[in-house]
């Protein structure tokens, strides 16, 4: 018999959680005015909310923590952290910040002014929120076919070649301080880059004399996919394709909450000299000093260990593999779901899901809400809330996409919880005629509503 696939891991601490009565739940989400956001951790089974910041940290990255230096200055801790991201990133210059919008904050400070343009591809929200707050804007280059949810296509992250020089030629230089190419690509569904695309855009950049960023938050995913997806990748190791990834760079920002596997904290790598002196002045300012930057000496190693561990193939089969298991489970049962499947979560296109109910009332976030109230599984909105109202008519803005977002974070569900997951939403889609009523939104703040938005049922 071929044996089948197992974890590469084994429990050594567990965390109990708590199953609630649907009463129980009925009554929480409505004191909760229906926002996800505003339930207690423990009123929920499933947390499917974020896979940043959420992961389970391994002994040797708990060991490491008992090892941090807090010495102000010249901490062990610090050259840990920077054998590690040149050794596997091979930028020779870093700064730690303390997560990864810090990391943008500091970077974009040295380098972008109002009136800048920066392309790439779905640009993150806080991102593209440090782009706009400094009055440049954003210009999303990627691929057409990112934007179907049902297209199998196998880099879904890749930039338009074309929308990109169309940019690059039709601007000065002076006005493009920065290319980034984000990997995996957050906002389209944790879609890959392939390394020919990132190639062609180092090329093209070059050409033009911009700088290339890689938005990093998932670099080991993508190279996962790159090994299994991309001719000529099937025998190289995970971390001599992240060298290669990094190679047609010439820096990168990182939440490390990501595919570092802590808890909090941050950095940007550099490859010239003088740009990282540049950055360190904001860095100070923002962060700390250029030796911790926010971050303890603890965090350091731990998270200097975790970037051993996030690009162990191993690791990366059985994390994107339990992504995969959940998904095709979603798609037997004929769920509408994002293909190909992310690395960190599934997409289920709540459009498809419910069509009977109008944009106005909240497609996404109504069967967010179901899928609580039928299992305690908590999802997160990605539609009509999260896209704020446009800031000059006020009125709301609905995208193409509905989604609801069950990000898996890494290390810490059994496949079990998968099958619990899939069990809910499929009783969920059992009933969905039944659900003739969304959401309406009482009370919102005026940017980023998301959070603190107050609802209630048509
Ligand atoms: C999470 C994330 C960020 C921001 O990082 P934080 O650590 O949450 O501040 C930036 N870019 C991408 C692609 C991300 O996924």
């Amino acid at each position: 018999m071929k044996l089948p696939f197992a974890e590469s891991y084994k429990t050594k601490m567990v965390e109990s959680i708590r199953r609630s009565t649907r009463e129980e739940r009925e009554k929480w989400i409505q004191e909760a005015n229906y926002n996800l956001f505003n339930l207690k951790s423990n009123q929920v089974f499933i947390d499917l909310l974020t896979d940043s910041g959420t992961g389970a940290m391994s002994d040797k990255q708990w060991s490491e923590m008992m090892l941090g230096d807090e010495s102000y200055a010249g901490a062990s801790s610090y050259s840990k952290m920077k054998n590690a991201i040149s050794e596997i990133t091979g930028f020779p210059y870093f700064l730690p910040t303390h997560q990864g919008r810090a990391a943008e904050n500091v970077l974009f400070s040295t380098i972008i002014k109002a009136g800048d343009i920066v392309p790439g591809n779905s640009h993150f929200d806080t991102t593209k929120g440090h782009i706009e707050f400094r009055k440049a804007s954003a210009v999303d280059c990627t691929i057409d076919e990112a934007f179907d949810t049902t297209l199998d296509h196998p880099f879904k992250g890749d930039i338009n070649l074309e929308k990109l020089e169309g940019v690059l030629k039709s601007n000065p230089k002076e006005k493009i301080p920065l290319i980034i190419v984000t990997v995996t690509c957050n906002s389209s569904g944790g879609q890959p880059v392939s390394m020919k695309n990132m190639k062609a855009v180092s090329q093209l950049a070059k050409k033009y004399d911009i700088p290339v960023f890689f938005d990093s938050a998932r670099f080991a995913e993508n190279a996962y996919f790159i090994k299994i997806r991309e001719d000529g990748y099937r025998d190289k190791s995970i971390r001599e394709i992240v060298l290669e990834m990094f190679s047609y760079a010439d820096g990168m920002t990182m939440s490390s909450k990501k595919d570092a596997i802590v808890n909090m904290g941050g950095f940007i790598g550099f490859r010239d000299k003088g740009l990282f002196e540049k950055a360190t002045m904001y860095n100070i300012l923002f962060e700390g000093y250029i030796s911790y930057g926010g971050m303890s000496g603890r965090d350091m190693n731990a998270l200097a260990q975790g970037l051993y561990e996030g690009t162990e193939f191993n690791y990366l089969e059985t994390r994107i593999g339990q992504v995969a298991y959940l998904g095709q489970k979603l798609k037997d049962f004929g769920i509408p779901v994002q293909y190909p499947f992310g690395g960190h979560a599934i997409f289920v296109d709540a459009k498809r899901f419910l069509p009977q109910l109008p944009k106005e009332q909240l497609v996404a976030q109504t069967l967010a809400v179901e899928l609580y109230l039928e299992g305690g599984v908590r999802g997160v909105e990605i539609g009509t809330l999260l896209a704020d109202r446009d800031p000059e008519t006020g009125e709301n803005r609905y995208p193409e996409l509905e989604l609801m977002r069950l990000a898996i974070p890494r290390r810490v569900y059994s496949d079990n919880h998968m099958d619990f997951i899939a069990a809910a939403l499929f009783n969920v889609f059992e009933r969905k005629e039944q659900i003739t009523k969304g959401l309406k939104i009482v009370e919102e703040a005026p940017i980023l509503r998301h959070f603190t938005v107050k609802l209630e049922k048509v």
